[in-house]
């Protein structure tokens, strides 16, 4: 599995780093955001690094399937289901500022659109 020593979401992954872990699975990890911009801010990562979701190709098939039913598993765990967002950003013209693949999975308050 691709690893980065540089990538803090790889350390966190690799329990090298804390976090505060929601979920754990053999090939994804969802942990509390250090810097919650809403009640509920989860991110959802896969535990090999892939740098962003641009990166994904047909071979994450599996992963991708995972990932999704992490985002509602946590959504449901944290008493969100039905009313919640889910953003990545790609790249720093997004604001992506960890270039390990993660989703933001907010709620808990409402949220606005467009985003800024
Ligand atoms: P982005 O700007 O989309 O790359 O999001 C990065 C997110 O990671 C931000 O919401 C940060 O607050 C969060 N973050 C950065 N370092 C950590 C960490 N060590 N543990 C938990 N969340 C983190
Ligand atoms: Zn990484």
């Amino acid at each position: 599995m691709t690893y980065d020593a540089n990538c803090p979401f790889c350390r966190i992954a690799k329990g090298e780093s804390p976090a505060e872990v929601v979920l754990d699975r053999e090939d994804l990890l969802a942990f509390q955001d250090v810097n919650p911009q809403a009640p509920t801010h989860v991110l959802v990562i896969p535990r090999e690094h892939i740098p962003s979701l641009e990166a994904l190709t047909e071979q994450h098939g599996e992963l991708l399937r995972n990932l999704v039913r992490a985002i509602n598993d946590v959504a449901s765990q944290q008493g969100v289901a039905g009313g919640f967002r889910v953003v990545t950003n790609i790249g720093p013209a997004a604001g992506q500022s960890v270039r390990h693949l993660h989703l933001h999975v907010l709620g808990g308050r409402p949220m606005r659109w467009p985003p800024g």
